[in-house]
């Protein structure tokens, strides 16, 4: 529930500061005032790990980043050149190459591709 500021009323509190040794939730405005002792912190990301198994129980093997990482640089290509090449978004390469996401159609796309193994059928 948002706290309105404890100086003005006005406006919602986004952060803590101390005013007259006195700690207060006030608008950014008002904490100007006081020394502030408390930024709000944005929620702790989560890495995403999403590995999608459709029903033929096909999975994307654990360490797909580096072998995918790996085998690009074996081909002497870029991130942005391969993501061309298979008409990806970098983002979505980049992720698979960090190991966040890859979905089981770009880990078709990448194994043809590069010629590697991603995919292993339980
Ligand atoms: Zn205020």
């Amino acid at each position: 529930m948002p706290i309105d500021c404890e100086i003005c009323g006005s406006a919602r509190a986004t952060v803590k500061a101390s005013v007259d040794s006195v700690a207060l939730n006030v608008c950014a405005p008002c904490s100007s005032t006081g020394k502030i002792i408390e930024q709000p912190r944005p929620a702790a990301r989560q890495p995403v790990l999403q590995y999608i198994a459709p029903e033929s129980g096909e999975t994307v093997t654990e360490n797909f980043g580096k072998i995918i990482s790996s085998a690009r640089q074996q081909m002497g290509l870029k991130q942005e050149e391969l993501a061309n090449r298979l008409s990806e978004k970098l983002p979505v390469i980049q992720a698979a190459e960090q190991g966040k996401r890859l979905d089981l159609g770009l880990a078709r796309k990448l194994e043809k591709f590069l010629k590697i193994k991603l995919i292993e059928a339980e």
